[in-house]
């Protein structure tokens, strides 16, 4: 017997879905970002505690101890997961959600009633199932179990193109016989089609399709909802396939790429280049003393923070390192990339944990126009979000990226450990230039020693 009445659970679900709108809300500053975080898992909390209250569950027992496998494994592995692993993660948690509602639709298939729910349960299983192996794919390149550049093979369009069609054509037998077995066949040919779909996405593109299988997530969640006959899953999930298509939309655009070229780029001839090779050539490398003079008599620095200041965890001290030239008058800002470190927003999150005040961070339509009258740019840990072949060489995998353009201040100096290239694997001409120096090292370790330099002035 439920012990809620119809009303009270159409009523919790209400309450369910004001909290995914208001942590939407929250989540669009940095700001307000954790309270949207909490906002939005209490709504999910209502959500659950809803569904058992409110239903009649078989096999009660079998989904506890399932609740309670899953926390054992997600609990421990989100405490632990580094701040800069936590974009393979959202890619995980992301692809099991879909592949979740793609095995919830197949199960559902023998119950649901009316061709409408059946093309749902399709629509679903197909989705679901690219959703899972994309992001699996993703996970992998990001953690660097494989190769991050593009990867192509002969006749990659043409299998994808007959993959997609026979997809296409287990969808239509699936809605036309009901037969369980189409569901199988389908699912098989969405693992393999999602694996197509993300294989050739590489150099700085991996963000966007992340943004984008999130958008699958959240429509397969979705027609999980019309499945199920549950509205709060419909609105959930529409809240998350809106949002993510927005995002999806938006980084594209910052990232001066379409959606279509993307995904299909290095099908047409694109650059599939990329290595983790360390380049041989000579550079000018300078100490941290050299480094903590230049900065010392600068007017003005623009600090470039990438992937690497949040792998050193060197935040707060670069944070101590802006104070500090400020307080001896010297302007200091900082030029953020739309897609510098491995998340959308990573640099903002990392900068608001050392209290880097909101007006110092700056967009990059912002603070290009700035470099021209700076005297250094510091870029700590960044390099393809800096890596001028985005604009000057056609055949490579950055081509077209807007980037933050160091190369116009006087002096540029990097700071990094090795002459390895990031994550796009393309060698960036710029180390080479005469304006610049770097100073090899870990990013904490690096500033620790110029801020030391610097008050030493
Ligand atoms: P990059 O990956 O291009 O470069 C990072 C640099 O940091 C490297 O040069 C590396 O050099 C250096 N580095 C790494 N660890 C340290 C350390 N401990 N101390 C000092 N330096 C360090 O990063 P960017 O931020 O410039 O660009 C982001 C890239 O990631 C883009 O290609 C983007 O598309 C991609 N991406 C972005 C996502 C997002 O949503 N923002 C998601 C997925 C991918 P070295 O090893 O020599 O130290």
């Amino acid at each position: 017997m439920s012990l809620l009445s119809i009303e009270a659970t159409a009523l919790l679900y209400l309450v369910a879905a004001v909290c995914f709108i208001l942590a939407l809300k929250g989540l669009s500053s940095p700001k307000s970002a954790r309270r949207g975080n909490l906002i939005g898992a209490f709504g999910a909390l209502v959500a659950l505690v809803t569904v058992f209250l409110s239903t009649e569950l078989d096999n009660l027992a079998l989904i506890i101890a399932t609740i309670l496998v899953g926390s054992a494994i997600a609990a421990p592995i989100s405490r632990r997961v580094a701040m800069t692993q936590m974009p393979q993660l959202v890619a995980l948690f992301n692809g099991v959600g879909g592949g979740a509602a793609a095995l919830v639709a197949m199960l559902e298939l023998t119950h649901v009633e009316g061709i409408g729910a059946v093309i749902a349960v399709a629509f679903t299983v197909l989705v679901g199932a690219v959703s899972f192996s994309g992001s699996v794919i993703t996970f992998a390149k990001l953690q660097e179990l494989m190769p991050t550049r593009p990867i192509v093979f002969p006749g990659g369009p043409i299998v994808m193109s007959l993959v997609a069609l026979a997809s296409l054509a287990a969808a239509v037998w699936l809605v036309i016989s009901g037969d369980p077995l189409a569901s199988y066949v389908l699912l098989g040919l969405g693992l393999v089609l999602g694996v197509l779909f993300v294989l050739p996405v590489g150099g700085a593109d991996v963000p966007i399709v992340i943004s984008l299988l999130n958008a699958f997530t959240g429509l397969t969640v979705a027609a999980s909802g019309l499945v199920l006959g549950n509205t709060l899953l419909l609105v959930a999930g529409t809240l998350v396939g809106a949002s993510g298509t927005i995002l999806t939309r938006a980084m594209a655009s910052a990232m001066g790429r379409s959606v279509a070229g993307i995904l299909f780029g290095a099908f047409k001839g694109g650059s599939t280049a990329g290595s983790t090779v360390a380049s041989d050539r000579p550079v000018r490398s300078s100490s941290a003393e050299d480094v903590a003079i230049l900065l010392g008599y600068a007017q003005r620095v623009i600090v470039v923070p990438g992937y690497g200041l949040a792998v050193a965890q060197a935040q707060h001290t670069m944070a101590e390192l802006a104070t500090t030239l400020e307080a001896k008058g010297i302007e200091v800002v900082f030029g953020i990339h739309p897609v510098a470190g491995r998340m959308p927003g990573h640099m903002n999150v990392l900068l608001a944990e050392a209290n880097v005040p909101y007006e110092v961070l700056q967009e990059m339509d912002e603070v290009n126009p700035q470099f021209k009258t700076a005297d250094v740019a510091l870029v700590v840990g960044a390099n393809d979000v800096v890596n001028p072949a985005a604009k000057s060489s056609p055949g490579s995998p950055i081509y077209g990226m807007p980037i933050l353009d160091v190369a116009s201040a006087r002096q540029v100096v990097f700071l990094k450990r090795s002459m390895r290239p990031g994550f796009a694997g393309i060698e960036n001409e710029l180390l080479f230039e005469p304006q610049t120096t770097l100073l090899f090292g870990d990013a904490k370790e690096s500033l620790t020693k110029v801020l030391g330099a610097v008050k030493a002035l």
